[in-house]
């Protein structure tokens, strides 16, 4: 069983989505499908999360949002017509997210969070309408259906322990997940992000939860390159690399994952393989517990 998460940019639009149900359904062992929020579309696009910041602080402000909240529902809105799927999902979305943004505003920072975490789970439930209009069996899981608890810290929280057990039973469900990644809840029943860029957190929680053979993360690039690729022409790539050296590159502002990303899947001994959504045959690069150090060593 394979773990499968798609970052923003592969989300970002109905075309990148085509590709994204293609990878999913080319393999029958890609069960479960963790989902960013629609990420930016071209170089200067704003990403819906940073929108949804922008609403919220807004609201907080009493400042007027409207013209925010129209731009968030027509990412989604012009999703769902690319892919020709019903718009009642986004009428769901619309009125949902207008409830959260109405919603309690004593506690400033759990409402900001709530209203962060509406990126994926909405995106989510849009994926999974798209992959049952396309003939798939899938469903949207939400993180408090499958016990994704997390710590009570705002834009940082923490897994607890517990939910990797809650997780397995994951394992038992027919056809496709899709869950949203980034947040979790609180044992109270509140919803808390991760730090910013946290889905890949949640693909590697769940990676670690199900006991997955493979953790895959598509993004937007084919390789990991021993120098930045827009500075130096033809670096060398760097095909395989351990944990330890992922985190070495972290602390040396390597920005390909978020360095505690990772933890839960290499406490399992789950192998991870960075792949392009745009090139999905491409071998991508792997990280592993160990490896042949036949390449040399990675250092930052
Ligand atoms: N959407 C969130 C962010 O922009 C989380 C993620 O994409 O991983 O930080």
């Amino acid at each position: 069983m394979k773990v499968v998460k798609f970052g923003g940019s592969s989300l970002a639009s109905g075309e990148q989505l085509k590709k994204v149900l293609q990878i999913v359904v080319s393999d029958p062992e890609r069960k479960v499908v963790v989902v960013s929020a629609p990420g930016k579309r071209y170089s200067d696009d704003t990403k819906v999360t940073d929108l949804l910041i922008e609403c919220a602080e807004k609201h907080l402000a009493n400042e007027e949002a409207g013209e925010v909240f129209e731009v968030i529902i027509e990412r989604y809105a012009s999703i769902a017509k690319e892919l020709a799927i019903s718009l009642d999902v986004v009428e769901t979305i619309s009125s949902d997210l207008k409830n959260l943004l109405n919603g309690d505003k004593s506690k400033p920072e759990s409402y900001l969070d709530a209203v962060k975490a509406s990126g994926e789970d909405n995106n989510a439930k849009l994926i999974a309408a798209y992959f049952q209009h396309s003939g798939v069996d899938a469903q949207y899981v939400s993180p408090k259906e499958a016990g994704l608890l997390v710590s009570d810290e705002p834009g940082n929280a923490q897994v607890l322990p517990e939910s990797y057990e809650n997780l397995y039973k994951l394992r038992d469900r027919s056809g496709i997940i899709v869950f949203p990644g980034f947040f979790g809840y609180s044992k109270s029943g509140e919803v808390l992000t991760f730090s910013r860029s946290g889905s890949d957190i949640t693909g590697s929680i769940l990676a670690n939860g199900v006991k997955a053979d493979l953790y895959e993360n598509f993004t937007d690039v084919d390789a990991v390159y021993s120098v930045n690729p827009t500075i130096v022409q033809n670096p060398k790539e760097i095909s395989e690399l351990t944990y330890r050296e992922m985190r070495e590159l972290s602390y040396a502002g390597f920005s390909v994952f978020h360095d505690e990303a990772l933890i839960p899947a290499f406490r399992a001994g789950i192998p991870v393989n960075v792949k392009n959504t745009n090139n999905p045959s491409a071998p991508g690069q792997l990280i592993v517990n160990e490896r042949a150090n036949s390449n040399g060593p990675v250092i930052g």
